[in-house]
């Protein structure tokens, strides 16, 4: 027998249960993971609260790393031993042991340990698919980054700056601009005090910026849309405010031609070739140390409400784990 968090109804943190589960023998084309360690997404609170609805009972959590334990039928390329991490696929990663299909996992390179791999792979590879596909950022380009200070934020702050561009980063408290100052951002804008629009006008000379990331949602889209220069790039790609409210697209016209995207991992990385690619991105920045991965938070499995508290709070500061 093992323990996984699930939850049974939908609602706040304390929907979250530890219970006993039984974990089978891995099926064909799966594989099963023992975890070291399990990473801590935003995504969860959605499924966690039915804004992105999921069937219930549920398991719950996209990202882990461990050690494989076994493999089913007609796996080849992932074997018994081999230490694996990985973000997407079945929702269930809050859990001791899983099977998961063996075509999600990724073998971490010797130099990432299991911590750093669990807090790095989902809000890791967001950050590459962001910077690198969504909107290839160019040496250069002024990039507004909302939350600086968290898990994709600290992320995609210190690989814009690695790609060259100029870092506006958005952030609460003076504590976390200090953080974002530290990981890449060559300018940083406390938008609950300061105005986001005129901020970034003064530092890009009155130009805008060419790619908004905006994973805040409902109460800084309008202001993001605003910051863009022509033909700029809004990228929304997350609810921590709040989903945004419905839009009308002539709204883009009026504000010079702009691009709107509502981008999510799971479609940049469906064919195992581009989760291999954008994997390998990620390694290569964490291995080569333009981007360092940061655990600010640990937490045991099993106290997975609180951290969904503190989360929520906006307490977090960069990545969150859980030992199982
Ligand atoms: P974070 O660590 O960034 O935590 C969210 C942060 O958002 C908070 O720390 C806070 O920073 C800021 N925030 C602003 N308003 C609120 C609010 N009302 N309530 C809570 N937080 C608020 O989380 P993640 O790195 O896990 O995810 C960041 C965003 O990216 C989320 O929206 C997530 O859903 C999205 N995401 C989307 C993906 C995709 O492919 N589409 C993949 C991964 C993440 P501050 O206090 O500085 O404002």
């Amino acid at each position: 027998m093992t323990f996984a968090i699930r939850f049974h109804q939908t609602g706040g943190p304390e929907v979250l249960r530890w219970e006993e589960v039984s974990v089978g023998a891995p099926v064909a084309g799966e594989a099963r993971v023992r975890h070291e360690a399990v990473g801590l997404n935003f995504i969860d609170t959605y499924h966690r609260t039915g804004l992105y609805p999921m069937p219930l009972p549920s398991g719950i959590g996209l990202e882990g790393a461990g050690i494989v334990e076994a493999v089913g039928e007609g796996v080849s390329d992932i074997q018994v031993g081999d230490r694996v991490a990985y973000a997407g696929g079945p929702v269930g990663a809050y859990s001791q042991v899983r099977c998961m299909p063996a075509h999600r996992l990724l073998k971490l390179p010797a130099s990432i340990d299991f911590r750093t791999g669990a807090a790095m792979m989902l809000q890791g590879m967001t950050a590459a698919y962001l910077l690198r596909r969504t909107c290839r950022v160019q040496p250069g380009d002024a990039v507004l980054i909302h939350a600086a200070a968290g898990g994709v934020g600290l992320i995609a702050c210190q690989w814009a700056k690695a790609l060259g561009a100029t870092v506006i980063g958005t952030v609460s408290t003076e504590a976390k601009a200090e953080l974002a100052r530290q990981h890449g951002c060559d300018h940083v804008i406390l938008y609950t005090r300061e105005d986001i629009v005129k901020r970034v006008r003064e530092i890009t000379g009155g130009e805008g910026v060419a790619v908004v990331y905006d994973g805040v949602g409902k109460d800084t889209f309008a202001a993001s849309l605003d910051c863009l220069r022509p033909r700029g790039m809004m990228a929304t790609f997350g609810n921590a405010s709040g989903a945004v409210p419905a839009f009308d697209p002539l709204t883009l016209t009026q504000k010079g031609s702009l691009f709107l995207t509502r981008p999510k991992l799971a479609d940049y990385t469906t064919r195992r070739d581009e989760l291999l690619d954008i994997g390998q991105e990620l390694f290569n920045v964490v291995v080569g140390g333009q981007v360092k991965i940061e655990v600010n938070q640990t937490y045991p499995l099993s106290e997975a409400a609180q951290a969904h508290r503190d989360l929520e709070a906006r307490k977090t500061t960069g990545s969150t784990i859980f030992l199982p």
